[in-house]
């Protein structure tokens, strides 16, 4: 039996153990995806868990809101892109050492490609991109855009938040996310990686009122909840290609559970799992 869970708070809302349950399923694995509802300062109800792992009774736990950096503490190493990015969200133990890895990443460039790799030139100049948002996943977005070769401007509504965030990186830039601002960048790219437009928020865009956009862009909402955000509405009804992020929670899960077991899920069933 494989177990495996995600590590939260609140989780009510996860679509975690559909995907999981799915991936076992089609892999002919026997076992099941667990929430564990552990609260922010619960620190040991957090290493409780974690001890699981190392035991061998847990397989594998994926950590989300509020435990992907607080949870570094108590591992004892990271994977060299968990490492860079500053979060965790796949934990496993292996030859002795309960490791953190970043899922976010790999799992967002793949679904992004799925839709730019066939219609994008890869022609320099071409690659700018605009990252709404400095927080955790807004990280892993910027990491996997960098080293895929693109330019960055990561728009923070605190600035600070941004520049910290592209302190360290050569193809990064911070601007505060406000109309002037967004109006004077270049990009062919956009990504949201703020919450907003998120249930039960839902007729809200993370995009200041009356922008004027370049014509040909492309809008990627890692929202994913509901499945058309006003975001991806707005960005379609002029025309332009937008894509929510359930393709991305796919894939990241679909990459933890391959680094769990061995097994690659196919991401069609997976798909379909969430998809009803
Ligand atoms: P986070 O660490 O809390 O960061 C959120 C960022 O958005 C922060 O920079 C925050 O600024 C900013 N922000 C929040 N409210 C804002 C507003 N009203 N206007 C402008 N900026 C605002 O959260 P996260 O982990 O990055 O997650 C962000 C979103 O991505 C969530 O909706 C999450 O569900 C989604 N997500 C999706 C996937 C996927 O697989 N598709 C994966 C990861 C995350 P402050 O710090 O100033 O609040």
């Amino acid at each position: 039996m494989i177990h495996l869970g995600l590590i939260g708070y609140p989780l009510g809302h996860s679509l975690s153990p559909t995907i999981h349950t799915a991936a076992l399923q089609a892999c002919g694995l026997e076992g099941d995806y667990s929430l564990f509802p552990i609260k922010p300062d619960d620190v040991p109800g957090l290493e409780k868990l974690l001890a699981r792992l190392r035991t061998g009774e847990l397989r594998g736990l994926n950590a989300t809101i509020p435990h992907k950096q607080n949870v570094i503490q108590f591992l004892d190493e990271l994977t060299p892109r968990a490492g860079a990015i500053g979060a965790v969200n796949t934990i496993y133990f292996r030859e002795g050492r309960l490791t953190g890895d970043n899922t976010d990443a790999p799992g967002f460039l793949a679904d992004l490609n799925r839709f730019l790799a066939p219609n994008q030139p890869d022609i320099p100049g071409q690659k700018s991109a605009l990252v709404l948002g400095a927080g955790g996943s807004a990280r892993a977005v910027v990491y996997a855009l960098i080293n895929d070769g693109w330019n960055v401007t990561v728009a923070g509504r605190r600035i600070a938040q941004a520049e910290e965030l592209v302190s360290q990186i050569k193809n990064a830039r911070a601007i505060e996310l406000n109309r002037a601002s967004i109006q004077a960048a270049i990009f062919r790219l956009v990504v949201n990686a703020t919450p907003v437009g998120m249930v039960p928020n839902i007729d809200r865009s993370p995009l200041p009122e009356g922008l004027l956009l370049p014509p040909d862009i492309f809008v990627y909402d890692l929202v994913y909840n509901p499945r058309e955000t006003k975001l991806v509405r707005d960005a379609c009804s002029r025309g332009y290609h937008a894509e929510t992020g359930v393709g991305m929670l796919v894939e990241q899960a679909a990459l933890a559970f391959e680094i769990w077991t061995g097994y690659h899920p196919p991401r069609d069933i997976l798909i379909q799992s969430v998809d009803h």
